[in-house]
């Protein structure tokens, strides 16, 4: 195995990743802000992390991954005011919405999933002691960050700060780069608006610090690996770093891993121009989850993801041909012996890990898969794949899969938990092999009737068979 590189947003440059801490890495990665459904653009940023978590405990590391829930920000607070609801309220609902979208989408749980309305005290402290070292002001009952205090602000976004007045305020917690300027670490309430009280006065805190403060408590003062979309780059992660390290005197995060955006036909994402999809938009249309992971997984996360119809219908197909191949080389029956194959399988692996290695890049990576698929379809079309091929070539499959988790197929049973598929007439895998191995028994001792009426069977369920040349039935979901 060679050497891991990762792009590091903050030197612009690919440096090789080794952790703080022998064997292990830390990782924070902005959650969700939770005031509706999270779109297929923020889930191509938390299939990215997904792979990164993936692929780092493939190489043994022990990985210890925060996630945040934004559960307090300006537009939660508009939207759960405007439902007659508490925040607390309004958000459980998308919480709920996003953990289950993430099952869905085979996301593995990060270590620590946290809200920020858990941590108001912890959040309160950590403006205190930036009040304590000088870095903060209060103006109108809202607490602010002193960016002029802090020498390395910008270093992240590389934003301009030439011609910004000093003492020149923000308050909203989402603005444009052209606008660094001192920012709200607790906000005074607005006539009528929730706030907590604390030491530091009534108010609420800015969105900035509650993920300085959640990384910290978690994972300690300097983290290996912060995550997050491109978008977040200014002004939330400049301003994490410029919270962080003003409080600790330390470097907060040793590497900055950004995913680009998701463009739909080329266009960017947005509820006007009517291209914007949740996942549930999606999966309702008959989408499956595998196909939606493969895709948002496909394109390496420092490149734009351009999604198409086109794009969704060929990741589909790829799932599908990975399946088959895996269910070929597994239930076939081979002539005894071994040929150049399993050598070649594990070269495909060794190509699979280089991909890898180098920032992630998962498009390099598939290459070496599917160049081993259609090497071994033809070995096996010519009757030149050997019984002890198999277990090189399944092995080999099995590292693409702990990586990219598509090959189970169980898209039907993660379709039903989002309560979108109805169960009445889906048959599960169990019994759909069930089936299959029944009129493979019938075929066997030439009982053809009870055979065409199996497959008669799983036809009308939308089960669809394929005999293969060596013997083997694979199947699908139509
Ligand atoms: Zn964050």
């Amino acid at each position: 195995m060679g050497e891991i590189v990762f792009q590091n947003t903050m030197t612009g440059q690919k440096e090789p990743f080794v952790p703080l801490h022998p064997g292990r890495v830390s990782i924070y990665a902005c959650g969700p802000t939770v005031y509706d459904y999270a779109h297929i653009g923020n889930f191509r940023t938390f299939v990215f992390q997904d792979i990164l978590r993936r692929f780092l405990r493939s190489r043994g590391f022990e990985v210890t991954q925060v996630m945040n829930f934004t559960d307090v920000d300006d537009r939660i607070i508009a939207k759960a005011s405007a439902a007659g609801l508490g925040i607390r309220e309004y958000t459980d609902k998308y919480i709920e919405a996003f953990l289950v979208d993430r099952r869905a989408l085979g996301l593995e749980k990060p270590e620590h999933m946290v809200r920020a309305t858990d941590h108001i005290g912890d959040m309160v402290q950590l403006i205190e002691r930036l009040t304590a070292k000088g870095f903060t002001y209060v103006s109108d009952g809202s607490i602010y960050f002193r960016i002029s205090k802090f020498p390395g602000y910008g270093k992240l976004s590389k934003v301009d700060l030439s011609g910004i007045q000093a003492g020149a305020r923000v308050d909203v917690d989402r603005y444009d780069k052209t606008d660094a300027r001192d920012f709200a670490l607790w906000k005074a309430p607005k006539p009528g608006e929730f706030f907590w009280e604390s030491a530091i006065g009534p108010g609420r805190p800015g969105w900035h610090i509650e993920c300085s403060t959640m990384a910290m408590k978690y994972l300690g003062e300097t983290i290996d690996i912060h995550s997050g979309g491109v978008d977040l780059v200014f002004p939330h992660h400049e301003n994490e770093i410029a919270q962080s390290e003003a409080a600790t005197g330390k470097q907060f995060v040793r590497f900055w891993l950004h995913a680009e955006f998701l463009l739909v036909d080329f266009e960017k994402m947005s509820k006007s121009l009517g291209n914007f999809y949740t996942m549930r938009d999606l999966l309702g249309r008959g989408t499956k989850p595998s196909s939606l992971r493969f895709l948002l997984a496909s394109v390496p996360y420092r490149r734009q993801l351009n999604f198409t119809e086109d794009g969704l219908r060929q990741a589909a197909s790829s799932v599908e041909r990975l399946r088959n191949f895996v269910a070929r080389v597994r239930n076939g029956k081979f002539p005894a012996g071994a040929s150049a194959m399993g050598e070649r399988a594990t070269r495909a692996t060794a190509e699979f890990e280089q991909g890898l290695e180098d920032d992630l890049n998962t498009a390099q990576a598939l290459a070496a898969i599917f160049d081993l698929v259609r090497e071994a379809n033809t070995a096996m079309d010519r009757g030149d794949f050997r019984q002890d091929d198999a277990a090189p070539v399944l092995r080999t499959m099995e590292a693409f899969d702990a990586i990219f988790g598509v090959l189970g197929d169980d898209d039907a049973e993660k379709l039903r938990s989002l309560g979108i598929a109805s169960d009445q007439g889906v048959l599960s895998d169990a019994e759909i092999e069930a089936l299959v191995a029944e009129r493979q028994e019938a075929r066997k001792s030439r009982d053809f009737a009870k055979a065409d009426r199996v497959r008669q069977q799983l036809a009308e369920r939308g089960i669809l068979l394929e005999d293969t040349r060596d013997g083997a039935v694979n199947w699908k979901r139509k």
